[in-house]
């Protein structure tokens, strides 16, 4: 009998694999046509000043609205656009909206884009960034790329190139989910960031444990030593706001203060208070 149950585990995962991999499929098909179709968007979550609790940035955030499937998740769907290549276009495209998008806040609001490591194996990604802030007439300063570590993985020369090229345009360059990886201390040393993203794993974890609160005390201390700010991620309760603010963050962000949402949707003007919006 445990014989026969274990043949049938094996048939269902076997078909479990097989409607995932249509899924994917299919995903894949989808999203061939998806910004022909309009079903892309951008949204934005602003990022506080930790100081003033006031608006100072805010980071794009590609959204699919699939027509049978609902809204997927980048989760979902970035991994299939970097495995075949569409997060080039997709990925000029959330730039430029991002761009002509910040246009129309406040000069003192920066706009964060999230770049895939497979943008940076495109050699035409520099001269588009280029091209697409003197279209959009945004100051590269308002601008700011986010990456993580994986871009930095191969210790790649070129792409180091690529980034102090970036930065040479004025460019804020971000490590993104700072922590989650392995060796991240050295990454600090590999390029100049504007600033470090904390990963929300530590900042959800740090009102349970204070070994998580040094943790990012010590991360904060340290990238503010070497002229990087810090953003915390996720800052989703007012308690883990202030032991942000007590453990130094420059600048926080998370559900507590705004969820992504359409441009549109935006106040610039409204201070973070820690209630949490139901529309937001
Ligand atoms: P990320 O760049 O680290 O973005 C932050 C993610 O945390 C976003 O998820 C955001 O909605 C979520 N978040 C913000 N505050 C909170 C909070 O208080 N609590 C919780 N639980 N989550 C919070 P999202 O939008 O689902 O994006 C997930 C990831 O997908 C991003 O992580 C980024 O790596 C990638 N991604 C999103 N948009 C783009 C894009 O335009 N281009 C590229 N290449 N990747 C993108
Ligand atoms: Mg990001
Ligand atoms: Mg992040
Ligand atoms: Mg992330």
């Amino acid at each position: 009998r445990a014989k026969a149950a274990g043949r049938h585990c094996v048939r269902f995962f076997e078909m479990e694999m097989d409607a995932q991999a249509r899924m994917q499929h299919v995903l894949e098909i989808d999203l061939r046509n998806a910004l022909a179709r309009g079903e892309l968007d951008v949204h934005y979550q602003v990022i506080v000043d930790v100081g003033t609790r006031m608006p100072c940035g805010v980071e794009a955030l590609v959204r699919w609205q699939h027509p049978v499937f609902g809204p997927l998740s980048p989760d979902r769907f970035i991994p299939i656009a970097e495995d075949t290549g569409m997060i080039i276009a997709i990925g000029e495209w959330i730039l430029r909206r991002a761009c002509t998008d910040a246009m129309a806040w406040p000069a003192h609001i920066k706009v964060a884009v999230n770049l895939s490591p497979v943008q940076f194996r495109d050699p035409g990604l520099v001269p588009t960034v280029r091209a697409i802030l003197a279209t959009a007439g945004l100051p590269p300063s308002r601008l700011e790329i986010e990456i993580t570590e994986s871009v930095l993985l191969q210790k790649n020369a070129v792409i180091t190139g690529m980034l102090t090229e970036l930065a040479g345009l004025g460019i804020n360059i971000v490590l993104d989910d700072f922590g989650v990886g392995y060796s991240s201390l050295s990454y600090l040393r590999q390029f100049p960031f504007s600033k470090i993203k904390i990963d929300r794993g530590f900042v959800s974890e740090m009102t349970q444990r204070t070994d998580c609160a040094t943790i990012v005390s010590a991360v904060t201390g340290l990238a503010h030593a070497l002229d990087m700010q810090t953003t915390a991620e996720g800052v989703e309760t007012w308690e883990q706001f202030r032991l942000v603010q007590a453990a130094g963050c420059s600048q926080a962000q998370g559900y507590l203060f705004s969820k992504p949402q359409p441009a549109d949707r935006i106040d610039f003007s409204r201070r973070g208070n820690g209630e949490r919006s139901h529309h937001g």
